[in-house]
C-alpha cells in the first residue's frame, strides 16, 4: 500500500476545481525537463481524459529526446507562440502550476499568471514555495513532481483512470529527475508506483533509451571536450567546476539539452561531494547547474551567490556578466563553504 501523502483535504480542492470547471492551463517552468515536462503532460492527459479541454504551456522549448512524448507536439511554448499562450491562460477555470514552487520560474509567461485571476493550483517538489498559489500540493519529499500528480490522477479516479499514456509520461519524470533511480528514490513508494505504471505497458528500457541513448555526434564530443578540456577538479574542496562559453557551445553545434546531465559526471570522481557548470547560454548570460551529495545543501549555494535555487543535490541559478564573474562566484562559494564541502 501507498503511504498517503497528499491530504484529503487539498485532493477534495482539486476535485471541485476540475469538477466546476471546464479549461485548464497545465504550466513547469522555463529550461523544462523531463520531470516538467512529463508531470504537464500527464496531467493534461488525464484532465482531457474527463472530458475537460486542457493544454500545457511551457515557457521555452523542451530537449529533443523528450519529443516522443505522448501529446509532446500539441505543447504551446510562451517563447514564440505568445497570444495563443496568453489567450488560454485568460479563459483558462484554473491553472496548474507543476514543477516549480514561484511564478518567477515560468520567466516571461509570469506577467500573465500574476494577472490572471484563475485559481492557481501548486503541485510541486521544491522546498518553500512562494505564497502566490490557492492550492498547495507542496511535497519536498517526494522524488518528482511525476510521483505527485500519479498520486493526484489515482486518488481523483483510481488506477483505473491512468491510461498507457499518462504512465509513460509519469515514469519519463519519476526517472530523470532521480538519475534512473540512483537518488532521490530511496523511499518504496517509488517502487509501487513503478509496478503500477509497468502494470500499464510502460516499456522502461524503451523509454531509457529514448531518453539517455540519444546523443548526436557533436553532443558526445562536447562531453568529450568538456571532460577532457574543461573540467577543473579543486581536490581541496572536494569540487568540480566545468565551463562552456557560448562560442565553445557554438563551435559544437551544441543544441537545447545537449548539455542536460553534464553536471552530474564529476560526481563520479572519488570523492567529490560537490559539482558546478557554467554555461553561457548567450553571450552576458550564464546559466549554472548544481549538483551535491550527501548533506551539502547546493541549493543555500545557488541562492547566496547565484539568484537562484532548488533541491538541497540538485539546484540551479544564473549570473548576467562574464564567465570570469560566474568563476569568480564559484571561487567565493567554495572559500565560505569549506568547512562543510571538507568535513
Ligand atoms: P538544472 O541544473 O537541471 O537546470 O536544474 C536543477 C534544479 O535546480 C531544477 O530542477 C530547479 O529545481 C533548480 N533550478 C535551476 N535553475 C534555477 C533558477 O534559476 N532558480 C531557481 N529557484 N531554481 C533553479
Ligand atoms: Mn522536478
Amino acid at each position: 500500500m501507498l503511504e498517503k501523502i497528499i491530504s484529503q483535504e487539498n485532493v477534495d480542492a482539486v476535485k471541485q476545481i476540475v469538477g466546476n470547471g471546464n479549461r485548464f492551463v497545465v504550466l513547469a517552468h522555463k529550461n523544462p525537463d523531463g520531470d516538467a515536462v512529463g508531470s504537464t503532460l500527464a496531467l493534461c492527459h488525464y484532465l482531457r481524459s474527463v472530458g475537460k479541454e486542457a493544454v500545457v504551456v511551457l515557457p521555452n522549448a523542451f530537449p529533443v529526446f523528450l519529443s516522443w512524448m505522448p501529446a509532446a507536439d500539441e505543447v504551446l511554448f510562451y517563447e514564440n507562440d505568445k497570444e495563443r499562450c496568453d489567450a488560454a491562460i485568460e479563459v483558462a477555470d484554473a491553472l496548474f502550476c507543476l514543477d516549480f514552487n514561484i511564478l518567477s520560474r515560468t520567466g516571461d509567461v509570469c506577467h500573465s499568471l500574476e494577472s490572471s485571476s484563475a485559481k492557481k493550483v501548486l503541485i510541486d517538489h521544491h522546498p518553500q514555495p512562494s505564497e502566490e498559489f490557492d492550492v498547495y500540493i507542496s511535497h519536498p519529499e517526494a522524488c518528482s513532481t511525476c510521483e505527485l500528480v500519479f498520486r493526484v490522477i489515482t486518488a481523483l479516479g483510481g488506477v483505473e483512470a491512468l491510461t498507457f499514456e499518462m504512465a509513460q509520461c509519469i515514469y519519463t519524470g519519476m526517472m530523470t529527475d532521480t538519475g534512473a533511480f540512483a537518488y532521490a528514490s530511496t523511499r518504496k513508494d517509488v517502487y509501487l508506483i513503478i509496478a503500477e505504471l509497468l502494470g500499464k505497458g510502460v516499456d522502461k528500457d524503451w523509454i531509457y533509451r529514448k531518453v539517455f541513448y540519444n546523443f548526436s555526434v557533436t553532443r558526445m564530443r562536447l562531453w568529450g571536450y568538456a571532460m577532457y578540456d574543461k573540467l577543473k577538479v579543486y581536490n581541496k574542496y572536494n569540487a568540480a567546476l566545468i565551463t562552456l562559453s557560448h562560442s565553445e557551445l557554438m563551435r559544437f553545434y551544441a543544441s537545447k539539452g545537449d548539455t542536460e546531465g553534464l553536471v552530474n559526471q564529476p560526481l563520479q570522481i572519488k570523492g567529490l561531494r560537490f559539482s558546478c557548470f557554467l554555461r553561457e547560454e548567450q553571450p552576458g548570460k550564464i546559466n549554472v547547474s548544481l549538483r551535491s551529495v550527501d548533506d551539502f545543501p547546493c541549493n543555500a549555494v545557488a541562492a547566496e551567490f547565484f539568484n537562484g535555487g532548488g533541491h538541497k543535490n540538485a539546484s540551479g541559478g544564473e549570473v548576467y556578466g562574464t564567465m570570469e564573474m560566474a568563476v569568480e562566484r564559484f571561487r567565493q562559494a567554495l572559500q565560505k563553504y569549506k568547512a562543510e564541502l571538507t568535513e
